[in-house]
């Protein structure tokens, strides 16, 4: 990492793999003090485009994204918890059903979007879509005016 990419602004982003009564992975992302959360049921895409369901679940406070290590047997999500990747990301657009975000990790790296599933008969707003963008160049357009060259490539 040169000093050029430190001094970019980002916000904390990790995965933490882990293997609860259930294997998952929890996505968190740092928004407004806090880490909002979704658990993956299955390996976050990293290259492909495949839509993988992600739950949203509580908010974990900061500095949460450095735990590794075993939650006790009889504690909620009892099981080892380890780092699968960490790094930053820039919120491209956000509201409260979608959030468009570069993301800066080691395995995990472009833009993704997390789209919130609209389920009318079982009321449930919690379920969402995580995926890679299919078109990572126009996605990344939409970040151009207030970027600068360095990022620009970054997306590609
Ligand atoms: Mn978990």
């Amino acid at each position: 990492m040169n000093r050029q990419t430190k001094k970019e602004p980002g916000l904390i982003y990790v995965i933490q793999k882990h293997l609860a009564s259930r294997l998952h992975y929890d996505l968190r992302l740092e928004e407004n003090g806090v880490l909002k959360s979704w658990a993956l049921p299955k390996e976050p895409p990293t290259t492909g485009a495949e839509k993988r369901l992600a739950v949203e679940v509580e908010d974990h406070p900061l500095g949460y994204e450095d735990f590794e290590g075993s939650i006790p047997e009889g504690e909620y999500g009892a099981g080892r918890v380890e780092i699968w990747d960490r790094g930053t990301y820039q919120p491209l657009h956000r509201d409260q059903d979608l959030r468009e975000i570069l993301i800066q990790g080691k395995k995990l790296r472009g833009v993704y979007t997390l789209v919130r599933i609209k389920d009318r008969r079982q009321g449930k707003e919690n379920l969402w879509l995580f995926f890679r963008n299919k078109n990572q160049e126009k996605a990344g357009l939409k970040n151009e005016k207030n970027s600068n060259r360095k990022s620009r490539e970054k997306i590609k």
